[in-house]
């Protein structure tokens, strides 16, 4: 446990349990240097307990890297609560949750993510004040969408000369909060969508309502396209997924795409431009962050429309080192972090 903290220099790691409501809970604080800790709550099942420390772990230092590159006065930390077989009330253990986080006293702040809504989010309110994403603060989906909207029109300029998405071909992996967003943007832009998720709903209404192509969920990402955008769970690229790929470069939503960081320098050997998901994805952060702070929409969109030009920066100092963009991203913020 402790070499795990040390090797991805996490400030605290706090685990709770409250056997009435079923609640097993995992706080990762990884740096709160610039402010204190914000960062996503997932609640999902884990294989082992092992599983959800590692996955809050990876987590908290991408979002205190994210928050680093947006600018933004907060570190990163990231819970997880681990997804019982049965629940027998789920606001009461989102209850509990907000009690746990309460006694951190303002050091980490919580918000929605994969698996929790904002009703879960408003469930915690009823314990702290140290939480957003809830129904008065809003769902930071939609601009976690606008920014990587962003990011892949910077993408594209990088890797295809032109932002214009007019007929370019996106593969959207996952119609989610953000995928779902991020298609209907595309859509709007002119862009051609080939989509997948595991739940054929989704496929089905964005054939319906954005005219997108369904790809079986194993043969997303070898469809030939000229983005792929991940927008599901982690993970996804790994040495024998990027084998397959047969696009121009990876810009998505999802967060912990690479399995590890040899997987960037595999991409950049085949000639794959990759959008690191951390500054790709900061939207969402940007928004609960400044929400949080109590900023009004437009200063927000101000900081959110940065992202491109972002993106473009590291784009660039990557050509020009020829390295992964995923390194020159992690350096950049470490020097920011750690200055
Ligand atoms: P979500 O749970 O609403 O959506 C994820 C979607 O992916 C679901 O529709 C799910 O069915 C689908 N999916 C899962 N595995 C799949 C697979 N193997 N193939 C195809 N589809 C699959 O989550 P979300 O809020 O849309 O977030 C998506 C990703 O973006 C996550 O990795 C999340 O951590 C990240 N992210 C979210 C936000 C936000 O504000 N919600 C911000 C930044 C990053």
């Amino acid at each position: 446990m402790f070499a795990l903290m040390q090797s991805s220099r996490l400030e605290s790691l706090h685990l709770s349990v409250d056997p009435i409501t079923g609640l097993k809970a995992v706080i990762a604080i990884h740096c709160s240097r610039p402010g204190p800790a914000l960062g996503g709550c997932r609640y999902l099942a884990y294989p082992d307990d092992e599983s959800a420390v590692a996955d809050a772990v990876r987590l908290a230092q991408g979002m205190s890297y994210k928050a680093a590159l947006a600018g933004l006065p907060v570190g990163g930390g990231v819970a997880v609560i681990m997804r019982p077989a049965h629940v027998e009330s789920r606001a009461a253990l989102f209850e509990a949750f907000g009690r746990c986080i309460e006694q951190l006293d303002g050091r980490y702040i919580t918000a929605i993510d994969s698996g929790t809504s904002v009703a879960d989010m408003d469930c915690i309110a009823q314990q702290t004040r140290h939480v957003t994403s809830t129904t008065a603060s809003g769902d930071p989906a939609p601009h976690a969408a606008m920014g990587v909207f962003a990011g892949i029109r910077a993408t594209a300029m990088a890797r295809l000369g032109s932002d214009n998405l007019e007929s370019l071909r996106v593969a959207i992996q996952g119609l989610g909060n953000v995928g779902y967003a991020l298609a209907e943007q595309l859509h709007a832009a002119g862009a051609e969508l080939l989509v997948s998720d595991i739940d054929p709903g989704k496929v089905q209404l964005a054939m319906e309502q954005l005219g997108a192509h369904p790809i079986a969920n194993d043969a997303l990402l070898s469809t030939p396209c000229d983005i792929l955008a991940p927008c599901g769970l982690g993970g996804v690229l790994n040495s024998h997924s990027v084998a397959q790929l047969r696009c121009s470069a990876v810009a998505g939503s999802a967060h912990n795409q690479l399995s590890n960081l040899q997987v960037a320098d595999q991409l950049e050997r085949r000639g794959i431009l990759y959008a690191p998901d951390y500054v790709i994805n900061s939207g969402g952060l940007i928004y609960v962050a400044l929400k949080h702070r109590g900023e009004e929409l437009p200063t927000i969109t101000a900081h959110l429309s940065k992202i491109g030009a972002r993106l473009t920066e590291v784009f660039a100092h990557a050509q020009a080192e020829k390295r992964s963009p995923a390194r020159v991203a992690d350096e950049l913020a470490e020097r920011l972090l750690y200055r």
